[in-house]
């Protein structure tokens, strides 16, 4: 490690002599006040040094210790009016679970965020905390300043690895069987959080899923440096002990259809949790190149197929000198950080707008520039070019500044005419977000879908359909875990009044 990054262990031990005079005065009856609370430094998340990290696929962030866990928890001013809940999509009860964390009671932590969300490890990595109960803090808005809000993502994530690391992870209690039974298609956050919800009530659940392994997105499209697969293993785990049966490599609408689900197949509901796996391309000339990839294809190869693990992996490697990786959001940070592990001399990252806009997650953005992955903003490929052997051998890029918000409130981004120049690369990857893979719909008779493809629910995640509901990606279009997950729980309530006979 280099001088400049402190250990896990180095982090924790300056935490312990912080908290130290905190849980004297505590013991002897004295008070914290929210002055003092604010005056505490919020803490460093550990993390491998990106001079080492940029070159293996091990995870990233080292989670904290438990001093730092329970030093950032004293943070927490323990707000009456819970603004950090109505932040959450799932209104996880913050205050409570750090109030559990304060005392050194992690296991009740833990449960207090299982209430309401099922995957607190996962969320605790991947969830963009700082627009959701973070962007909420009383701590950040008084001091002004987002990132210095009570590292909540953080505490959670630290909360759940303490389970899993005692070995204390238990399996959801089920209701005696009832004999009824429904399909889950799709095995992402948005099926596996319905699956375990139906499940409860015992009835018998069979997730069917296209990929030769369970997970969705969080197994295939985020990389194990961002989200280590042992942890999204580890909850499948633990619903195949609730009883729930999963099949792979399983296509519903080609291998079942949905109505052979219902009527031949006696499942009494259908949950689509399908997510949005079509990826989007640029739609310039050049792009049929050898060299050009979309980044789910990349990111599924790495992931999925193991690209990283030369010795082993049975997937073609395609090597690169110079990445140019299009796109500004979660997936293009991921693509052009595995292009760096994969072993890219030089790895750059090509987006329309400037750093502000960029969708992001921030610590994701600040993660690929300490790993020396260079930014090149305001600019945008109109053409792809390839040499005598039908490979990518440049891009020619156009420059654009900032014009107008546009409806997503982001300034859009303008053509400089005549500004083309030609770029050095020798491979693509296109990052510019999925779209709903047609499928089910085509193969379903009456399944409405807008006319982007999104499967269109009620407010209890009801399709058009009868028995048939909906939720995640397929719904929302491209989002995050969390609201696929908040989605899958709905439509398990929903699910489950029907087997019940109560609707
Ligand atoms: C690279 C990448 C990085 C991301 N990073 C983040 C992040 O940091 N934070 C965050 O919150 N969100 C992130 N997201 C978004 C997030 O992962 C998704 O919003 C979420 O996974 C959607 O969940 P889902 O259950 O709807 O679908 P998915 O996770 O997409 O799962 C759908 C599953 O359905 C299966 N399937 C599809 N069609 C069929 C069929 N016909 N039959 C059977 N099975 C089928 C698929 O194989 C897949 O396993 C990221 C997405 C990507 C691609
Ligand atoms: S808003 Fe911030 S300080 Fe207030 S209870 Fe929530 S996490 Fe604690």
């Amino acid at each position: 490690m280099s001088t400049d990054v402190k250990s896990k262990d180095e982090l924790n031990k300056e935490a312990e002599v912080l908290l130290k005079p905190i849980l004297e005065k505590k013991v002897s009856g004295g008070k914290i006040t929210a002055r003092d609370r604010l005056a505490i430094p919020p803490q460093t998340m550990p993390a491998q040094d990106p001079h080492i990290r940029g070159r293996n696929v091990s995870e990233v962030a080292l989670g904290y210790g438990e001093a730092q866990a329970r030093l950032e928890a004293e943070r927490c001013l323990g707000c009456k009016n819970q603004p950090c809940v109505a932040g959450c999509p799932v209104q996880v009860s913050i205050p409570r679970f750090i109030g559990e964390i304060q005392k050194g009671c992690f296991k009740a932590a833990v449960d207090i965020i299982k209430e309401t969300n099922l995957l607190p490890a996962v969320c605790g990595r991947v969830c963009p905390q700082e627009k959701q109960c973070q962007a909420e803090c009383t701590v950040g808005k008084s001091l002004k300043n987002v990132e210095k809000a009570v590292a909540i993502g953080r505490l959670e994530r630290f909360a759940a690895d303490w389970e899993r690391n005692q070995g204390a992870v238990t399996v959801p209690a089920v209701k005696a069987p009832t004999g009824k039974k429904a399909a889950v298609i799709g095995s992402g956050p948005a099926g596996l959080t319905a699956a375990a919800d139906i499940a409860r009530e015992g009835h018998e659940v069979c997730i069917f899923e296209a990929f030769h392994k369970p997970g969705g997105v969080m197994v295939y499209g985020i990389p194990e440096f961002r989200l280590p697969k042992d942890i999204v293993q580890l909850e499948i785990d633990n619903l195949k002990k609730m009883g729930v049966k999963i099949e792979t490599n399983f296509l519903a609408g080609r291998t079942r259809t949905v109505a052979e689900l219902l009527d031949e197949d006696g499942f009494g509901a259908v949950f689509i949790g399908v997510g949005a796996g079509l990826p989007k391309f640029l739609g310039c000339p050049g792009e049929n190149l050898v060299g050009v990839f979309s980044a789910n294809e990349y990111l599924t190869r790495s992931n999925l197929m193991k690209a990283y693990d030369r010795e082993k992996s049975a997937t073609p490697m395609f090597s690169s000198k110079i990445t140019a990786v299009i796109g500004g959001g979660n997936v293009a940070m991921d693509a052009a950080r595995m292009a760096l592990r994969l072993g890219s001399e030089e790895v750059h990252v090509i987006y329309r707008r400037t750093r502000e806009e960029m969708p992001a997650r921030s610590e994701e953005v600040e993660h690929a520039m300490e790993e020396g992955i260079v930014f090149d903003f305001l600019r945008n490929p109109s053409m792809i070019l390839g040499n005598e052997k039908g490979c990518v051998a440049g891009m020619e890029l156009q420059k654009f500044e900032l014009g107008e918000s546009d409806a997503s409130g982001r300034r859009s981004p303008v053509l400089i005419p005549g500004s083309e120049y030609v770029y050095d690369c020798d491979t693509v990857i296109v990052a510019l977000g999925n779209e709903s893979n047609p499928l089910l719909v085509r193969t379903t008779a009456n399944l409405n879908a807008d006319r982007r493809g999104r499967i269109v629910v009620n407010e209890k995640q009801k399709t058009s359909l009868d028995r048939v509901y909906a939720g995640g990606d397929i719904v929302l279009g491209a989002a995050t875990v969390i609201l696929a997950m908040g989605e899958g729980r709905r439509a398990a309530a929903a699910i489950n009044e029907i087997l019940a006979g109560k609707t």
